[in-house]
């Protein structure tokens, strides 16, 4: 088949978050396949200097923007499974220090911004030479897509265009923006209505996607199911119940040769399920780096990711504020809300000798928490996928995790399976569960046994990419057999 996918972050040319590990991951994975796959992006500060074997290509971008039109180039380079990799260069979108805020405020034109990235992907989408059959497009940023494929196809003007698909990561996230903006896209008012892309007098990039997407998807069974429950739709679970025949939830797979513990130079020693020695070499490295004492006979408690309200950090703070008087260390390593960075800082100033915190992103140090932690805490309020947990079993780290989306579905609890158990599970989403889980945690940290059992069932998970890219082509196939642009709204 022939894939053309877009996202507004890709692995190792820009990241916030999983979706750049999932998008690098899933076009490599599918180009390993056999596959002609291609993978659009922004080119952000600084890709050009990193990656220098980037090329230009000869046709430049003009795209229509409401009234005026917008110039902008394409960038190409080869990825490692022979995967084509664009970057749409427009410097007055995207040559900024971040990618999509400052001091903690949206960019005021991430409508126009991301617009033009949906027009530019639409673009290749037509008129590169190879021909995408499918176009594959993940979350807000590029939601447009598939209407505006839509459009050319019902104006006539484009009678072969591709079938679509929408990936969701999460829906907490959906590019809402003032209708005022809706000439952006230059698309009749005729989709502007609560069938198409209005949510409450405003334009939702997501909706747009959701509505005219041919296929729906969403990264976990569990999570598909809970998003179109008023509890977690975000508003839009009546518009996802209403597309539940086109809506599968695919669990995201891991890259095991970037996520590894044998050969890998973020480590200070290799280690793995049959010779698991290294580990503790990796846990005193990781102990210096934040200045806590060396000691092998205390638990790590850990969490890198994104300090945000979806991730449960209070709960981390609050059950800490009680369990720190046991003998264990906790390490941090986020960015995020300016308040929940604070009461971090806070908490390893009233905690020098077990607290260790670091506010920043930094990818190194990611792959050494994992692979020196004994339990990696993820008590998120919700989790669509989740990469850490998964990352975290195949280092040896034990999640400690709420019940809820991929969170659920990747770690086994005592409960679920005693003979595979590999991770605590926790439901209510109080500072008192937590609390418990952690107490469980450090039972089992006590007996090297059970310890080593939990380790060992971890480590022996596969979430390898094949399974998740064979479900992704299954979905191609149907949107295939499917007419352009699927359901009407
Ligand atoms: P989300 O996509 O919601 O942010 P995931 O668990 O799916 O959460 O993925 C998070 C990814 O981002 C992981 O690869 C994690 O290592 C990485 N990450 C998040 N924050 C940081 C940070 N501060 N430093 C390094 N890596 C980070």
């Amino acid at each position: 088949m022939r894939i053309l996918l877009a996202s507004s972050e890709v692995h190792p040319f820009s990241k916030t978050g999983g979706l750049a590990d999932m998008v690098a991951a899933l076009a490599k994975s599918l180009a390993s396949r056999g596959h002609t796959v291609g993978l659009v992006s922004p080119l952000y500060r600084g890709i050009r200097e990193k990656f220098p074997k980037l090329k230009k290509m000869s046709e430049g971008l003009y795209l229509p923007m409401g009234a005026t039109a917008e110039a902008g180039q394409v960038w190409h380079l080869k990825g490692s499974a022979g995967e084509h990799l664009y970057f749409i260069e427009h410097d007055g979108f995207f040559d900024r220090s971040s990618y999509y805020l400052e001091a903690g405020r949206d960019f005021p034109d991430n409508d126009a911004r991301f617009i033009f990235l949906s027009k530019a992907v639409v673009h290749l989408a037509r008129h590169l030479s190879w021909k995408p059959e499918v176009v594959h497009v993940h979350d807000w940023q590029v939601g447009f897509v598939p209407l505006l494929i839509r459009a050319q196809a019902a104006a006539g003007v484009w009678p072969s265009a591709p079938p679509t698909l929408l990936t969701i990561h999460n829906l907490a996230y959906q590019g809402v923006f003032a209708a005022t903006s809706y000439p952006l896209t230059n698309l009749p008012w005729s989709y502007y209505n609560v069938g198409g892309v209005e949510f409450y007098n405003q334009i939702s990039c997501l909706k747009a996607g959701i509505n005219f997407a041919t296929q729906l998807t969403t990264v976990s069974p569990r999570y598909a199911r809970e998003i179109t429950t008023p509890e977690f739709g975000c508003g839009l679970d009546g518009v996802l119940r209403g597309r539940q025949s086109d809506l599968t939830g695919i669990l995201n797979g891991v890259d095991y040769d970037e996520w590894n513990t044998t050969d890998n130079k973020s480590l200070v020693a290799a280690f793995d399920r049959d010779h698991p020695e290294g580990k503790a070499l990796n846990k005193a490295s990781l102990q210096s780096a934040y200045h806590l004492p060396v000691r092998s006979d205390v638990p790590i408690f850990s969490t890198v990711g994104r300090l945000a309200d979806q991730k449960g950090f209070d709960l981390t703070i609050g059950a800490l504020e009680e369990m720190l008087s046991s003998d264990m260390q906790f390490i941090l390593l986020g960015t995020g809300q300016p308040e929940l960075e604070e009461a971090a800082r806070v908490l390893a100033h009233r905690h020098p000798e077990k607290v260790g915190i670091k506010v920043g992103y930094d990818h190194k140090l990611a792959h050494l928490i994992e692979a020196g932690s004994d339990f990696f805490v993820m008590p998120s309020k919700f989790e669509p996928c989740g990469l850490n947990q998964m990352y975290s079993l195949r280092y040896g780290t034990i999640p400690i995790v709420r019940i809820t989306g991929g969170l659920d579905d990747s770690v086994i609890d005592a409960k679920d399976d005693a003979k595979k158990v590999n991770g605590i599970k926790f439901k209510e989403y109080t500072t008192a569960a937590l609390s418990k889980a952690i107490r469980k945690a450090l039972g089992i940290f006590a007996d090297p046994k059970l310890l080593e059992f939990y380790r060992w069932n971890g480590m022996g998970c596969d979430f390898s990419w094949e399974q998740t890219s064979s479900e992704y082509e299954a979905l191609f196939k149907r949107a295939l057999s499917m007419s352009a642009g699927g359901t009407k709204p």
